[in-house]
């Protein structure tokens, strides 16, 4: 990497950031399309959000993703978002258009095409999802767009799982939408799929798991958007009963795929086509 003058600089922000793989993915892009640009991490506290922004407008930093936990606290502190992330409620990229630090989200599209590649039909499903933080908002409105049958969204703190299934509730009128507390999964034995959009089970915290699974009644999908480890504990003990196991490793890479393609205005699905060798080696790394 030849870093000088013209470097343009991209990051993640987000707390913690320690096991992130968006540098290597980034990174291993520009490298690949010669771009002169670095990727960065940097941990930020929710109380240096705004000072941040300010900071990466004086040093011209050109784009940022967002993680856990800012994705919808972000968007107080940004001069504009575009259509998709209002209706998420969910900001996960960010791009300096002219000085305008402008929110976008592409977790939900990212998600979504992980299942697409998969052939895996959402229509009519009932779809149980774990968590009410940014992703589990730009994910559940995705679901809903895509006609499933009903969502349940349970939380830890049950307010946010009321906000986002109002929300749902709000956009969706022919959708059924239920929201509960974390430990109220046996109330659905019934579901097709299960979705943990908590940080639960993540690295350093491997040996948790969000939910007893031994209460669903078929053979369900069981999603793990968290990618570190590659196979977390739900996901382990999902595959021993037999379950389909899906985990974040693919909904990170689309994600950041469309990130880059915001940033540099790709057209159609050039990012994805030329660079479907990134999958192959973000499971090197
Ligand atoms: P977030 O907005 O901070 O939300 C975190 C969620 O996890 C909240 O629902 C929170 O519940 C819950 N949670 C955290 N610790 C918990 C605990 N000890 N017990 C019970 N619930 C707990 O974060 P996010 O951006 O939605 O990300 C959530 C996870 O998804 C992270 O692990 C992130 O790495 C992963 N992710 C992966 C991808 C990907 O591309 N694969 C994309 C986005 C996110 P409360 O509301 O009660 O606090």
């Amino acid at each position: 990497m030849n870093i000088d003058y013209n470097t343009n600089l991209y990051c993640l922000i987000g707390n913690p950031i320690n096991k992130s793989l968006s540098p290597k993915i980034h990174n291993y892009i520009f490298k690949e399309k010669n771009i002169n640009s670095v990727y960065l991490c940097f941990n930020i506290d929710e109380k240096n959000l705004a000072s941040t922004l300010n900071n990466f407008k004086v040093l011209g930093v050109k784009g940022f993703n967002v993680t856990i936990p800012h994705k919808v606290k972000i968007m107080k502190y940004l001069d504009d978002i575009d259509e998709e992330a209002r209706y998420l409620e969910s900001v996960n990229t960010v791009k300096n258009i002219k000085g305008r630090f402008i929110g976008y989200n592409t977790d939900g599209l990212g998600f979504i095409k992980s299942l697409k590649d998969r052939n895996i039909e959402l229509r009519n499903k009932n779809v149980l999802v774990l968590g009410a933080g940014g992703a589990s908002s730009a994910i559940s409105t995705k679901l809903a767009l895509e006609g499933v049958n009903k969502i349940i969204i349970l939380n830890r703190t049950l307010d946010k799982a009321k906000k986002i299934a109002t929300n749902i509730y709000e956009k969706f009128n022919d959708i059924k939408v239920e929201y509960n507390n974390l430990d109220k999964a046996y109330k659905y034995p019934y579901i097709d799929m299960l979705i943990n959009c908590t940080s639960i089970g993540m690295y350093p915290n491997i040996d948790r798991i969000p939910v007893d699974i031994s209460v669903f009644n078929k053979k369900i999908i069981v999603y793990d958007v968290v990618y570190k480890p590659n196979k977390t504990k739900l996901l382990d003990a999902s595959e021993k009963r037999g379950f389909k196991i899906i985990n974040g490793i693919d909904m990170l890479v689309n994600q950041g795929l469309l990130s880059q393609k915001i940033w540099f205005n790709y057209e159609g699905n050039e990012s994805y086509n030329k660079l479907n060798g990134i999958k192959n080696f973000i499971n090197r790394v």
